[in-house]
């Protein structure tokens, strides 16, 4: 952890940080000094100090100047442990900031983002270049508009769990006896946030893996779904293909679905057995063959797991290149220190990840899919990020709009976070729903009751 006199920063430069994946026996300290027309902030490691000075304008008002001073401080801890270890990360000094939310922004303020990305905030010319691509390809998709609703229904269950999981699902067997009062309340909760709806985009069923449901579960809340969709973009993450069979995907294709995720993470067997996922690479190109022509197919893919080799990680590549599916996303995995999987599994080295994904880019950008979304996480294998690929004319609009934050999100469920928008974007407002489904239940009027007022007062 860094050491500094402003407590506001300590945060923001322990996440730059852990993105040097520093041992703990490396002590970096901060410190900020002002003099009339200076900023200078000393960065000292291991007793070696740097020091960065930033000439100080008007900054305006205090949340503007908080927010350059916490720049300005980012940038210069990057920079001293940079040049201290050597090291330059792709996404330089951006951390806890949506890459391509940053450039929409600049591009408002300046014109520009290339020149900031690469001199200021030190992105390699590689990830500015991939945010310059996705930027363009969300033209036409792109739509800042505060009516804009995207609607989000959380399903927490799975038929097993991933070793790699970081999201709040359960197993579907443990979950079993509250699962018909989960998709109760959930009905509930949906029918209360259909009078929020003003200008629905699209409707997202994620989870877990919504098909772990029984098809009499699965129909029950696609009815309720029925009521609000006027024919948008209509997502169900299947995910997992040893749920997906003839009959739910006929119930999908019945309640006017129009996309599907179908998620390999790897066309290796051996990888797919040790992760803990209950299927084979066979089966998820039985289930795609099943769905192509009903469904805009998403495949997911991750770089980084269990050992996989660059030789592994390719062939996924190179077989989700052939299957032809509409959409593919590389996720780069994220693990988290202290987790099961940081403690049982030897990291892959950075520069390995860092060679799979951008394989992954090269041979999907020359089989004719444009990236077009992107998003970073905390510890991620080689401080990288996911990045959605699509075929012209078929990108996800519930995912452009979610990453860039343009529009309302409506969001049911345990641990669905809303999201109301003011008129002028300047604010972000959010309400949480409980992470663990017992509390959810028992809090469900209430969440209602929150959610409403977000909506209704944030205009
Ligand atoms: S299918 Fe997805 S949500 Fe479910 S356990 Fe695996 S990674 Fe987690």
């Amino acid at each position: 952890m860094i050491e500094t006199q402003l407590e506001y920063l300590q945060n923001d430069l322990n996440e730059v940080l852990t993105a040097f994946n520093l041992s703990d026996d490396v002590k970096v300290k901060h410190l900020l000094t002002k003099t009339e027309n200076k900023l200078v902030n000393t960065i000292v490691i291991n007793g070696k100090s740097y020091a960065y000075g930033n000439l100080i304008h008007d900054f305006g008002d205090e949340i503007v100047e908080k927010r350059l001073i916490k720049r300005f401080a980012k940038i210069s801890l990057y920079k001293a442990l940079s040049l201290n270890l050597n090291v330059s990360l792709p996404w330089g000094s951006l951390t806890g900031i949506r890459p391509t939310k940053l450039a929409y922004s600049l591009l408002e303020e300046n014109g520009e983002f290339y020149d900031y990305f690469i001199n200021t905030f030190k992105v390699s010319e590689e990830k500015t270049e991939l945010t310059a691509k996705i930027i363009e390809t969300q033209k036409g998709i792109y739509e800042k508009n505060p009516d804009n609703t995207d609607f989000f229904i959380f399903v927490p269950f799975c038929p097993s769990r991933c070793n790699y999981c970081s999201f709040i699902s359960q197993d579907i067997k443990s979950a079993k006896m509250h699962i018909d009062e989960y998709i109760d309340a959930l009905i509930k909760e949906i029918n209360a946030s259909s009078f929020l709806i003003r200008k629905l985009r699209s409707i997202y069923i994620g989870g877990g893996t919504p098909v772990a449901l029984s098809d009499r579960q699965l129909e029950k809340i696609l009815n309720a779904v029925d009521k609000i969709n006027t024919g948008v973009e209509y997502t169900v993450e299947a995910g997992r293909p040893d749920r997906i069979t003839k009959e739910n995907l006929k119930i999908l294709k019945d309640h006017n679905v129009t996309r599907i995720c179908i998620n390999p993470q790897s066309f290796n067997d051996k990888t797919l057995k040790a992760i803990g996922r209950f299927h084979t690479a066979n089966d998820v190109i039985e289930k795609y063959e099943m769905a192509k022509n009903d469904f805009i197919v998403n495949m997911d893919l991750i770089a980084g797991l269990n050992n996989e080799t660059f030789d592994d990680f390719a062939y996924s590549i190179n077989k989700a290149i052939e299957l032809d599916p509409d959409n593919v996303t590389i996720h780069t995995l994220s693990i988290k220190k202290g987790s099961y999987l940081a403690e049982t599994t030897s990291r892959l080295s950075d520069n390995d990840v860092i060679k799979m994904v951008d394989y992954a880019h090269k041979r999907l950008t020359e089989s004719g899919y444009n990236p077009y979304y992107l998003y970073r996480q905390k510890y991620m294998a080689g401080n990288l990020e996911n990045t959605g690929y699509s075929k012209p004319d078929k990108e996800c609009v519930y995912n452009v709009d979610v990453m860039e934050e343009i529009s309302q999100n409506i969001a049911n469920g345990s641990c669905a976070i809303s999201k109301a928008v003011s008129d002028d974007f300047s604010r972000i407002e959010r309400v949480a729903s409980p992470k663990d489904v017992p509390t959810y239940l028992a809090k469900l009027d209430k969440i209602i009751i929150d959610k409403n007022n977000l909506f209704k007062n944030n205009r």
